[in-house]
C-alpha cells in the first residue's frame, strides 16, 4: 500500500507535510474522527484528500461554496485524481451523469453542497448497496455553528444524512475558526466520536500587520501601491472594501492613475466575476479591489499585500482576509485603514443583516449581541497601541510573546503619557450625568462643545464640561477606549452603546494610575483643523 508521504510527493509535488497535517491524516486512516483547526492557507485540503486516496470506498467532502468545489476538483483532476462535484451549477443531465459515474465507483472524492445531501437523487446514490462512503470530510466546519460568522442552516443536514447511512463513515471537520464556542459547537452538533482535536499555531510570522488612520484613505492607498511598485514591481495585492460602491470607486481611481487593477463583488455578473478573478490569479491584473465576497477558496500563493480600505466587522473576518497574503511563506503586508465611519457602517450592516432570517427572535437577538461585541473587539484592534500580532493571537486564544517586532505598533515609537488626571475627569463627568450616554456625547461634553444635544440635556452644567478642551477628539476617544479596555469603564451592548461606570471606576479616584501609549510621530503631525 502506498504511504501518505508517497502520495504527497506523487500527486501534490511536496516533500514534507506541514504542521498538523500528518497527525490529522493518520488519525483518519486509523478510523478516528478529527477536528482540524488551522489558519487559512495552512493546508487543510490535503488533510482529507490524502486519506481519501488511501481509504477504501468513497470520500464525500461537504463544502459550502461552489467556486471552492470547482477549484479543488479541477486541481485534483489535474493531479490525476478522480474527483467530481455535485452542486446547483450542474444541469440536471450533468448531475445524473455524475451520480451514475459515482455509483460505478469512478470517483474517489466527491464534493457535495450540504443542500444536496438530503435530496432524493443523492440519497439514492449514497444508499445503493455498491456504494461505500468511508469518510465524510466537512470543510469550513464552522458553518454548523450559529456562533460562527457564517452559519449555514444547511450544514445541520449533515447529521440527519449521517443517520441514514447504513454504516457511519469516519468524520473529519476542518475550519480556520478557532474560538472556543465554535469549536464546542462543531464537536457537539456533528457528534464527533472521541475525535483528535488538533489546532496548529495561528501565528503567521511572515505577515506584517499594520493599522493606519489616514486622513485621506485613497491618497494613502495610492502612495502605498506606488511605493510597492518601486520596491517590488509586479507585486500582487488585494484591497478589501466594505461596500460595492467603494469597490467601484477605488478600482476606478486606481485604473485612472494607471495601475493594473480589477474588481470583484456580488453585484457583477457571474461571467465577469470569474474573468476578473482569473485575471488576478493568473497575474494579468496585479491588484484586486473587492468586497469580502472575494477570496474564499482562492489559492494565490504570492499575494504580497492585503489592504483593508475599511475596518471589517470582526477579527475572524479580518484575519481570514488578511491571511490571504503571503501564503507562500515570503514576507507580505496586511494593513487596515481605519476611518471614523467604519464602525457605524459595520453596525448598520450587522443590524440590517438578513443572514439569520431562518432563526427565531431570541436566537437573532443573541447573535446580534455577539456581532456587536465582536465589532467592539476589532475596533479595539484599531485603537490599541500594544503589539498587533499579540492582540490577534490573544483574541484567538493563543499565548504569545509580548512584542513581535513586525507590526506597526512594535515599529512605531511610542511614549507613555500619564492620563490619570484626565481619566478622573472622565469618571466624574459620567458620574454626574443623570443617565448614560454614548462615547460621542461624552467627548462633546469634555471638550465643551456647544450644540443642541448638549443644551437640551443641560450637559453644559456638568462640572467637567469643557474640562478637557485641550485634547483632540481622537485622543479623547483613545483615552475612553483605553479606559474601557482596562476595565475602568464599560460600553453597554445596546442598540446605542452607552458608557457605564464599573467596579473599577472608583479605583481611579482612589489612586489607581492610567497611562496610555502615544505615538511620538503623531505629535508632529500638522494640526487637524487647518484654516483655509
Ligand atoms: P486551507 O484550506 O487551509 O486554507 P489549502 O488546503 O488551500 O489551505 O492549502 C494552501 C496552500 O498550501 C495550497 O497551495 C496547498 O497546495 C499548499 N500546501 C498544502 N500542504 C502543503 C505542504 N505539505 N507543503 C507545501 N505546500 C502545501
Ligand atoms: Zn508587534
Amino acid at each position: 500500500m502506498q504511504s501518505a508521504h508517497g502520495l504527497l510527493k506523487q500527486y501534490f509535488g511536496y516533500d514534507d507535510f506541514r504542521e498538523g497535517q500528518k497527525p490529522l491524516i493518520n488519525a483518519v486512516l486509523e478510523g478516528q474522527d478529527v477536528l482540524g483547526i488551522m489558519p487559512t492557507g495552512a493546508g487543510k485540503s490535503l488533510c482529507f484528500q490524502i486519506p481519501a486516496l488511501l481509504m477504501q470506498g468513497i470520500t464525500l467532502v461537504v463544502s459550502p461554496l461552489i467556486s471552492l468545489m470547482k477549484d479543488q476538483v479541477a486541481a485534483l483532476n489535474q493531479a490525476g485524481i478522480h474527483a467530481a462535484f455535485l452542486n446547483s451549477s450542474l444541469s440536471m443531465g450533468q448531475y445524473r451523469k455524475a451520480l451514475s459515474l459515482a455509483r460505478e465507483g469512478r470517483y474517489k472524492i466527491i464534493y457535495v453542497a450540504p443542500e444536496r445531501l438530503e435530496t432524493e437523487g443523492f440519497l439514492q446514490f449514497a444508499l445503493s448497496p455498491e456504494v461505500e462512503i468511508s469518510f465524510l470530510a466537512i470543510d469550513e466546519a464552522h458553518c454548523v455553528s450559529q456562533w460562527g460568522q457564517d452559519f449555514r442552516p444547511s450544514y445541520l443536514k449533515i447529521l440527519s444524512f449521517l443517520e441514514k447511512l447504513p454504516s457511519r463513515p469516519v468524520l473529519g471537520a476542518y475550519t480556520a475558526t478557532a474560538t472556543a464556542e465554535v469549536r464546542e459547537d462543531i464537536l457537539d452538533i456533528l457528534k464527533l466520536r472521541s475525535p483528535l482535536v488538533l489546532t496548529t499555531g495561528f501565528d503567521r510570522s511572515n505577515l506584517f500587520f499594520g493599522v493606519k488612520k489616514p486622513r485621506d484613505k485613497y491618497r494613502e492607498l495610492e502612495t502605498y501601491i506606488k511605493e510597492k511598485e518601486e520596491k517590488m514591481p509586479g507585486s500582487s495585492g488585494i484591497v478589501y472594501c466594505l461596500s460595492r460602491k467603494n469597490v467601484e470607486e477605488v478600482c476606478y481611481r486606481l485604473r485612472e492613475a494607471g495601475f493594473s487593477v480589477t474588481r470583484y463583488h456580488a453585484g457583477l455578473a457571474d461571467a465577469e466575476r470569474r474573468e476578473n478573478q482569473d485575471d488576478f490569479i493568473y497575474d494579468r491584473k496585479q491588484i484586486m479591489v473587492a468586497t469580502n465576497a472575494f477570496g474564499m477558496g482562492i489559492d494565490k500563493p504570492d499575494v504580497r499585500f492585503v489592504i483593508h480600505y475599511n475596518m471589517p466587522k470582526n477579527m475572524e473576518s479580518y484575519y481570514q482576509e488578511a491571511g490571504r497574503a503571503g501564503r507562500d511563506g515570503e514576507a507580505a503586508e496586511c494593513i487596515l485603514y481605519f476611518g471614523a465611519s467604519d464602525q457605524r457602517t459595520n453596525r448598520f450592516l450587522i443590524e440590517s443583516g438578513e443572514e439569520n432570517e431562518e432563526l427565531d427572535r431570541e436566537a437573532r437577538r443573541i447573535i446580534l449581541q455577539r456581532d456587536l461585541e465582536r465589532l467592539q473587539q476589532i475596533t479595539f484592534y484599531c485603537a490599541t497601541s500594544e503589539c498587533l500580532r499579540h492582540y490577534i493571537l490573544d483574541y484567538f486564544g493563543e499565548e504569545s510573546g509580548t512584542e513581535c517586532g513586525n507590526c506597526s505598533n512594535c515599529l512605531e515609537e511610542f511614549e507613555f503619557a500619564d492620563m490619570t488626571e484626565q481619566a478622573e475627569k472622565v469618571v466624574r463627568c459620567i458620574q454626574d450625568c443623570q443617565r448614560s450616554f454614548g462615547i460621542n456625547l461624552i467627548v462633546d461634553v469634555l471638550r465643551g462643545a456647544d450644540n443642541q444635544k448638549i443644551r437640551q440635556r443641560d450637559l453644559n452644567e456638568n462640572p467637567e464640561y469643557k474640562s478637557l478642551s485641550d485634547m483632540t477628539v481622537p485622543r479623547l476617544k483613545q483615552l475612553l477606549n483605553e479606559m474601557i479596555m482596562q476595565g475602568f469603564l464599560a460600553l453597554s451592548n445596546d442598540d446605542y452603546p452607552v458608557l457605564e461606570l464599573t467596579d473599577r471606576s472608583d479605583e481611579l479616584l482612589e489612586g489607581a494610575r492610567l497611562t496610555i501609549k502615544v505615538s511620538k510621530k503623531e505629535e508632529k503631525q500638522p494640526p487637524k483643523f487647518r484654516k483655509k
